[in-house]
């Protein structure tokens, strides 16, 4: 076959979680907050299910999505992006972003061809890839700032190319993406007839002091015919664990995502659908003060890393901060980690874990790049700090 299986090894946040427990571990691995959401959020939930007042929120949803759910979204893009979307064909909700990347790429990404990405990336990324039998080429983010090099995109382009996948704002490393980059690569899509698939999900985690706000893809004057933007109830709600996300675009690349989505999950759970809408529709202030917790914990996060000596990047959105441990050891980014968890009592993620098959050349600056996150409670980062300076 020319499909080649994903690894069937658990994720490195999985696998990084479960070190964390059996450790005694501080988990600044797996990026999920350890808080729960808003309280009226979950009670919107909790009523859903219970309250047939509501609504039948306990059968299948449309494979579409709930009408509420798909209006809401619709609307909160054109209130933030200016962004118009026909809530009957523009927007699909998946079950977590996560499908909504795996129904995209599987629709989009050719067997045989090649799809590019920046690097590091989220893993999920890869899987998807190999399982649409085709092949991930790469394109770095340097560091300190992170910057999307389009000319280096460009050049990696071949006739075999079928797609960019694009993260903005970016895991790991916080960048959000500029305008102009983001035209930049639009530009080389419509050029090379390739398609895009946008990952959003950070967009409502853009810190304060971030030198640019998000910009959706979709904002790109002709992007419509070429990328989709995919995004996650479950990290801008800090619901990781409800698995609610959307697929916005033209309704015609949406209705090929929708082919294959429809047989990977069909539909997921109405209720916690018809809460995000109405979250969406009036967030009671948790995003402004969601986004001021996260900074707080970045700069805690920071600055203890920085007296650590581990010189960590000026992170501006989503969840995490690279720390870079060249400047305290030889060893890898890996070798660190793995002290890190057993010895020290605090879980992190070696950002080479974040790239093509693991790809690991030690003179590469990803190598010696660990990803802790600071979507956590401010006592819990203060312990794993404390640990740090203890016992490293
Ligand atoms: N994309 C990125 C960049 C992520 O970091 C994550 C999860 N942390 C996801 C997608 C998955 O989102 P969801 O939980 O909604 O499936
Ligand atoms: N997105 C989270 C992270 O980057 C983890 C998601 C997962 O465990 N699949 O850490």
């Amino acid at each position: 076959s020319s499909l080649a299986a994903p690894r069937v090894v658990p994720t490195i946040y999985e696998r990084t979680t479960a070190a964390a427990i059996a450790h005694g571990a501080i988990n600044l691995g797996q990026g999920f907050p350890d808080t729960e959401g808003p309280d009226w959020l979950l009670e919107l939930a909790a009523r859903a299910i219970t309250d047939p007042g509501s609504g039948p929120r306990n059968q299948y949803a449309p494979g579409m999505g709930l009408p509420e759910l798909r209006a809401a979204v619709s609307s909160a893009q054109q209130r933030r992006q200016g962004v118009t979307l026909d809530p009957e064909n523009q927007v699909m909700v998946t079950t977590g972003a996560t499908e909504g990347i795996s129904a995209t790429i599987l629709a989009f990404a050719r067997p045989g061809s090649e799809v590019l990405t920046f690097e590091p990336h989220y893993d999920s990324y890869g899987a998807c890839v190999a399982l649409a039998g085709a092949r991930m080429v790469g394109v770095p983010l340097r560091g300190p700032a992170f910057r999307p090099d389009v000319d280096a995109l460009e050049a990696a382009i071949t006739e075999r190319t079928s797609m960019i996948l694009v993260n903005t704002p970016h895991n790991p490393t916080g960048t959000v993406f500029s305008a102009e980059e983001l035209r930049r690569i639009v530009e080389l899509a419509r050029k090379h007839d390739l398609r895009i698939m946008c990952d959003e999900v950070y967009e409502r985690l853009v810190l304060s002091d971030a030198a640019l706000p998000h910009r959706s893809i979709l904002t790109v004057p002709g992007a419509q015919d070429v990328a989709v933007a995919v995004g996650s109830a479950g990290k801008s709600f800090s619901v990781t664990g409800w698995k609610v996300g959307w697929v916005t675009g033209s309704a015609e690349l949406i209705s090929q995502v929708r082919g294959v989505k429809q047989f990977l999950s069909f539909s997921s759970g109405p209720a916690f659908q018809w809460a995000v809408a109405q979250g969406l529709d009036d967030d009671r202030g948790f995003f402004a003060a969601n986004t001021t917790e996260l900074e707080v914990g970045r700069d805690l996060l920071s600055t203890g890393l920085t007296e650590l000596g581990l010189a960590p990047n000026a992170a501006e959105a989503g969840y995490f901060v690279l720390g870079d441990v060249s400047g305290i050891t030889s060893l890898s980014a890996v070798d660190f980690c793995a002290i890190l968890a057993e010895e020290v009592g605090v879980a992190a993620i070696p950002v080479s874990a974040l790239t093509i098959q693991h790809r690991a050349e030690p003179t590469d600056e990803l190598q010696r790049l660990v990803r802790f996150a600071f979507c956590k409670d401010h006592a819990t980062i203060a312990e794993g700090l404390r640990r740090m300076r203890e016992r490293l």
